[in-house]
């Protein structure tokens, strides 16, 4: 670790004193310095902000607070209106798990949010990480609010040599270092803006930080070295066939997926099992199937090859216009039926 005296009360001021003058205005949030934020905002952006950007969850937040105003609108949604105005946004299990909270918090407290860390982390869907941010955040507790951004910020304001991710837990001891009961919430929020707007991944605009005198990464001239990181061992790959079978109506069949496991309840083309390149092939009637080509997609924990067949024919499928289908398919799905429609229009390599 670099030599840099490590003053908290020096960064807490400069940080604090930036946030008041710089901090994002987001939908969700009330002005620096101000008490009232209203937790079912807090929790609905922080579950929508979770592996998706703040400009491509807006409009979704927007939608949903004024399709479900209160956390008692949203657990009285039927669960299929909830999951289509999800849809695109990504990790459909947090969309079940947002309905079961809305419907916990509605039953058990009443339609109010706990507002411990504690009572929150015991909400059905409720992980650690929104817990603290809701906590702090709608509640100005002094919760260790943690996120990649953070430990960005963590890494480099202390130069910390050990990478990621074994580091994780003295990042989270550092930022646990600078929390204090003055102004919790705005302290998570100001971490959050710094790590997302000016300590960038790997472009760092140390030149509008207010943190470069205290920062030991800066100081040492090379701040995007950090956090250092355990080299990733490659995805394992798998294999399958997606079955696009066409009408004579312009419209394509649909299966609903299991409600259990990957992309559970959304709908998807029939497919085989995904597993090794050899996996025998059971399409989902008997035709004669074209070979269409492959479409690759990479997803949290494996990487998928898709051979896609093509017929026209009639089956026991859920028929839907192709158009429709694509706007509603997960993207997996989506690009398997792109190359089928290019491959039928001639345009694709099969
Ligand atoms: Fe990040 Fe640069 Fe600020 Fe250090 S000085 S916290 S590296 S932006």
């Amino acid at each position: 670790m670099t030599s840099v005296p490590c003053d908290i009360r020096a960064i807490r001021a400069a940080l604090l004193g930036w946030y008041d003058a710089h901090g994002r205005s987001l939908p969700w949030r009330a002005g620096p310095g101000e008490a009232a934020r209203d937790p079912y905002r807090v929790w609905l952006s922080e579950v929508m902000l979770q592996q998706t950007t703040v400009p491509h969850a807006t409009p979704y937040f927007l939608t949903f607070l004024t399709r479900w105003p209160t956390v008692g609108a949203l657990a009285a949604a039927p669960d299929a209106e909830v999951m289509a105005a999800w849809a695109g946004l990504g990790y459909y299990a947090r969309a079940r798990n947002l309905l079961a909270c809305a419907r916990a918090v509605s039953a058990n407290h009443g339609g109010v949010f706990p507002d411990s860390e504690a009572g929150l982390l015991a909400l059905p869907g409720v992980g650690a990480y929104t817990a603290a941010a809701v906590a702090a955040i709608a509640f100005d507790r002094p919760a260790n609010v943690v996120d990649g951004n953070v430990e960005r910020v963590m890494a480099r304001l202390f130069a910390l040599e050990s990478p990621l991710p074994a580091a994780k837990p003295e990042l989270k001891r550092l930022a646990a270092s600078l929390i204090a009961d003055d102004r919790p919430g705005d302290w998570a929020q100001a971490l959050m803006d710094l790590g997302a707007t000016v300590c960038r991944p790997r472009t760092p605009l140390c030149d509008r930080c207010p943190l470069t005198a205290q920062c030991a990464a800066f100081t040492g001239g090379r701040p995007e070295r950090y956090p250092l990181r355990t080299a990733k061992a490659e995805r394992p790959r798998r294999f399958g066939t997606a079955f696009v079978l066409f009408d004579d109506r312009g419209r394509v069949g649909l299966e609903q997926r299991p409600a259990k496991g990957l992309l559970g309840g959304m709908l998807g083309l029939p497919t085989t099992d995904w597993g090794l390149p050899d996996m025998a092939v059971a399409p989902p009637i008997a035709t004669d199937w074209q070979a269409a080509g492959t479409v690759t997609h990479v997803f949290t924990h494996f990487a998928l090859t898709l051979e896609v067949s093509i017929a026209t024919g009639e089956g026991d499928l859920l028929w839907t216009p192709v158009e429709d289908a694509r706007a509603g398919l997960p993207t997996v799905f989506r690009k398997a039926l792109d190359r089928a429609v290019e491959r039928r229009k001639g345009v694709g390599t099969p």
